[in-house]
């Protein structure tokens, strides 16, 4: 795993956006930013960014 930039995580065969404040992970970089703005300006998670990560996802729908 490479950091790049404020929060973009490169894993194995995809990219993943992470939120620096949060740690949570997305896949698309738009949520990510909406999630690092929230999370910096609030410094608390909002919940319907939040269930976008891909934490969130794994969480709910296992295999
Ligand atoms: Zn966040």
């Amino acid at each position: 795993m490479q950091e790049v930039s404020w929060g973009l995580v490169l894993k194995e065969k995809s990219v993943l956006y992470a939120c620096s404040v949060c740690g949570l992970h997305y896949t698309d970089r738009e949520t990510a930013e909406e999630c690092y703005a929230w999370c910096s300006a609030h410094s608390s998670c909002r919940l319907s960014v939040a269930r976008k990560s891909v934490e969130a996802k794994r969480a709910m729908g296992k295999k």
